[in-house]
């Protein structure tokens, strides 16, 4: 990985923008730029053929002035203690600027998932707790899924949790599945939420949203939905999807039901019937009103950036826009809600989880989405209001009401 695509690098290059214009307290500058606190860890899992395999793990808190670190788990073959650190710190800024009392942290586990079995996985994500569970609780640290993980990894994760504990902790982990506390509307939570954020962009650039032609990159539980809710919820349409084997383009548009039924039998979107095969690169290009990249980071970069010709980006993954390329995407009049306000649907809904469990007591999916809708349209307007105050691009924006927020708590509790 070059320095430049060292996402630790981007999350502490973009801080330092924003402790620049905030002139914030050089001490304080200074602990933002690093995680409080990392554990690394070792897991010798035995596989079903018998064998010992061993993986490297970590938990990483990167600040917790503002409440408990919060944050999921990654399961992926090409994990590093960069990534992790880098979607740690974006976290404390995620929490933050949704204003829910958490902080940041985030897991990561070097491991292929597509080339385990579900028994495997098992042992692996029991293998993790025993050894981070010295670090996370429900009032210290809670994980939650992310690339690659998912509701019945979780599971296995409360329980071995619990049962380290011999105690009912269930709000150790949230994007639990229904039955073991998890919440209405976790699911679909970060694309429901990046949608509201697209809904109000439209406005604030009066853009007709009824058939607008838009691109997905990536079709995890963030794309797919994405792909649904755009459909249904603002009657987006989608032209192009794409997944990490390649993507698909039909200028018609794609009915969400028939791709996912495609992929879920072959495996990928790629060779949908009807439609053109593309590459994750072409598809970034293409000319769209409305571009949604929700994979892996670093997508968006100083040599493609000036060649997008979407009007709105909407980040639904973590950190896929560089620091050049946001410059480029600024000075070309391009609308861009950053990764941390864009997907912040995902850890808004856990944070409704965890008061849930707290509380013993569930609440219905309308109520859900009607909380989230508002975390979401505040957290939108004050960005875009504070992009606008200080003729910034939107990411720097977020920077800006969200670093403050974590200053002052910070400040408060005499710690610089
Ligand atoms: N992994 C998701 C994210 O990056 C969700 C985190 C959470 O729910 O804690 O925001």
């Amino acid at each position: 990985m070059s320095e430049a695509q060292n996402p630790f690098k981007i999350a502490q290059k973009q801080l330092d923008l924003a402790a620049d214009i905030l002139k914030l307290d050089p001490g304080i500058h200074a602990l933002l730029r690093e995680p409080l606190r990392e554990l690394h860890v070792t897991l010798a899992v035995r596989m079903d053929d018998g064998s010992i395999k061993v993986f490297k793990g970590f938990r990483i808190q990167h600040n917790d002035a503002r409440g408990p670190c919060k944050g999921g788990i990654r399961f992926h073959p090409d994990e590093t203690v960069d990534t992790v650190r880098a979607l740690a710190t974006w976290m404390t800024w995620k929490c933050s600027v949704v204003d829910i009392p958490l902080g940041g942290g985030k897991g990561g586990v070097i491991c292929n998932p597509k080339e385990m079995s579900q028994s495997e996985l098992e042992r692996l994500s029991r293998a993790y707790i025993r050894q981070v569970c010295r670090i996370i609780g429900p009032t210290q640290d809670v994980p939650a899924p992310d690339v690659y993980t998912n509701p019945q990894i979780m599971a296995w994760m409360m329980d071995e949790y619990n049962a380290i504990m011999r105690q009912d902790l269930r709000g150790v982990i949230t994007g639990k599945p229904l039955e073991l506390g998890g919440s209405a509307g976790r699911g679909d939570a970060t694309a429901r939420g990046a949608m509201y954020c697209v809904r109000e962009a439209g406005k604030v650039m009066g853009l007709d949203l009824q058939g607008a032609t838009t691109a997905i990159q990536g079709y995890g539980n963030a794309g797919q939905f994405a792909h649904q809710l755009g459909e249904e919820l603002l009657g987006l349409k989608i032209v192009a999807v794409s997944d990490s084997k390649g993507g698909i383009y039909r200028p018609a548009g794609l009915d969400y039901k028939a791709v996912m039924a495609h992929k879920k039998r072959t495996g990928s979107v790629v060779n949908f019937p009807d439609s053109q095969n593309i590459s994750n690169e072409e598809l970034l290009e293409l000319d769209v009103q409305i571009l949604l990249p929700s994979a892996l980071e670093n997508q968006i970069t100083q040599a493609n950036a000036g060649r997008i010709k979407a009007r709105i980006v909407g980040e639904l993954a973590n950190g896929p826009t560089t620091p050049e390329a946001d410059d480029i995407l600024f000075a070309k009049g391009v609308y861009v809600i950053p990764d941390f306000l864009c997907n912040a649907g995902g850890v808004t809904v856990s944070y409704f989880e965890g008061v849930q469990n707290a509380y013993n007591y569930y609440w219905k999916e309308a109520e859900v989405h009607e909380k989230l809708d508002e975390k979401m349209t505040a957290a939108f307007h004050a960005v875009d209001q504070m992009a606008k105050k200080h003729n910034v691009h939107n990411r720097l924006g977020a920077y800006l009401v969200a670093v403050a927020r974590v200053a002052d708590a910070v400040k408060l509790r005499g710690w610089v």
